[in-house]
């Protein structure tokens, strides 16, 4: 299962296996091989199940048994975060897309097979609108130019969308008129944000923001509880597969109402308030102060008092709260994809977990930390993969471990 280890050398190897649908290898989207996003886009909806099952119990061979694959009944158009990328080509128009892949060279995009459709049809509208503003996309070898981004985010279940335009210096000619005429054509629109960034990094998302029209945020439903999501949080990109991953996640917990839990990497603090219900009491910890102040406004909107929320390193903080002898029943821990720390998985242990369930967006860093909690005194007793990002070769997973008598 190499394949899913170097997305450019196993791109071909996927290829052999999805020769495309109308026989001419071109498939389901004519700029995938630029791109490079959506290995498996080819690939019968059944066998890149099957694909991601089977290199999740590979890489969990001996380290925790996998149930089947959790996927969805439509994998497409499924992200609820837009992200275009602006630019000119080498005639002077502008395009709008995504970076070629390891490169900086942009390829234009209208339309993705996995992006949220109208999120799409607007970035297309504001490239249309560039010219009458005379606002010029940001040339990264010149410096030159005024956008650079747009980002758009769906409330999968309230419908609220947010626009932001990325853009190089805070000056933005006629921003009110353009905002008034990008509202006209998509009235849908709840919210936009200019994001300032002047920085020559591959970061999109500059410090500073203005809020233009709106709240300067959205609000989406998960699991029966509400969410403020704003531009710079983390927030999972494919609502439908979230609320299973979650259901699946609580369902591992098997919460009685009296647990302390440690919700650990938490962003917006999603899956903590959705577990505070079934809980004693809930930690929530998150290292971006942006996540944690929407993980608390979170708790305030969902009416959650037994809930509270750090900003710091999730190591560091369970280190101290191990020093300082508190105790936690449940650890649930959802790293990013560099995995966890040896500093934040000795401290379960020292603070009594009885349960720890671990939601992973890498198998591999999964796998090294499971190998790492065995000799903690934790055995991983179910492991579930759960498809968060069809047409691509990522795959989620969720693992309960329990603390070996
Ligand atoms: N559980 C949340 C977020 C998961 S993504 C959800 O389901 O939406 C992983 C999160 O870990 C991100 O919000 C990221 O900002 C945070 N993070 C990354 N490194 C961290 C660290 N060292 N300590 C605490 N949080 C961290």
């Amino acid at each position: 299962m190499e394949y899913f280890n170097n997305r450019k050398e196993k791109k071909g190897s996927v290829k052999n296996e999805a020769s495309g649908r109308n026989g001419k290898g071109q498939g389901l989207c004519p700029v995938s091989q630029l791109c490079g996003g959506c290995q498996m886009l080819d690939l019968e909806y059944e066998k890149q199940l099957r694909l991601k099952q089977k290199q999740v119990e590979e890489l969990l061979k001996g380290l925790c048994p996998v149930k089947s694959i959790i996927g969805m009944e439509n994998p497409f158009h499924y992200r609820n975060k837009v992200h275009a990328v602006f630019s000119q080509d080498r005639r002077g128009n502008t395009v709008s897309g995504i970076y070629q892949e390891n490169s900086h060279i942009v390829v234009p995009v209208d339309k993705c097979m996995i992006e949220d459709e109208k999120a799409d049809e607007i970035i297309v509208t504001i490239r249309g609108m560039l010219k009458s503003f005379k606002i010029r996309p940001y040339n990264e070898d010149t410096g030159y130019g005024l956008l650079r981004h747009v980002l758009v985010r769906r409330g999968f279940q309230t419908g609220e969308i947010m626009v932001v335009l990325v853009t190089a210096s805070p000056v933005f000619p006629s921003k009110h008129n353009f905002v008034k005429a990008l509202r006209e054509k998509h009235p849908e629109i709840t919210t936009i944000i200019q994001n300032i960034n002047s920085r020559g990094t591959s970061m999109v998302l500059g410090e500073r923001e203005q809020v233009l029209y709106g709240k300067g945020y959205i609000v989406d439903e998960l699991c029966g509880c509400r969410f403020r999501i704003s531009s710079r949080s983390f927030y999972q990109v494919n609502p439908v597969q979230t609320e299973r991953l979650y259901g699946k996640a609580l369902e591992l917990a098997g919460l009685t109402g009296k647990e302390t839990v440690v919700d650990a990497y938490c962003g917006i603090g999603t899956i903590g308030i959705i577990a505070s219900r079934h809980a004693g009491r809930v930690i929530g910890v998150e290292l971006n102060q942006d996540a944690v102040k929407d993980a608390i406004s979170n708790g305030k909107l969902n009416g959650t008092k037994n809930i509270q929320f750090y900003c710091n390193d999730a190591g560091r903080f369970l280190v101290n709260m191990a020093a300082r002898g508190e105790k936690a029943d449940i650890v649930i821990m959802d790293p990013p994809r560099s995995g966890s720390t040896e500093a934040f998985m000795s401290s379960i242990g020292k603070m009594g977990a009885e349960k720890v369930v671990y939601v992973s967006c890498n198998p591999e860093t999964l796998a090294r930390d499971l190998r790492f909690m065995k000799k903690l005194g934790y055995k991983a007793v179910e492991g579930w993969a759960v498809d968060m990002f069809p047409a691509t070769a990522h795959v989620e997973t969720v693992c309960l471990l329990s603390r070996i008598k």
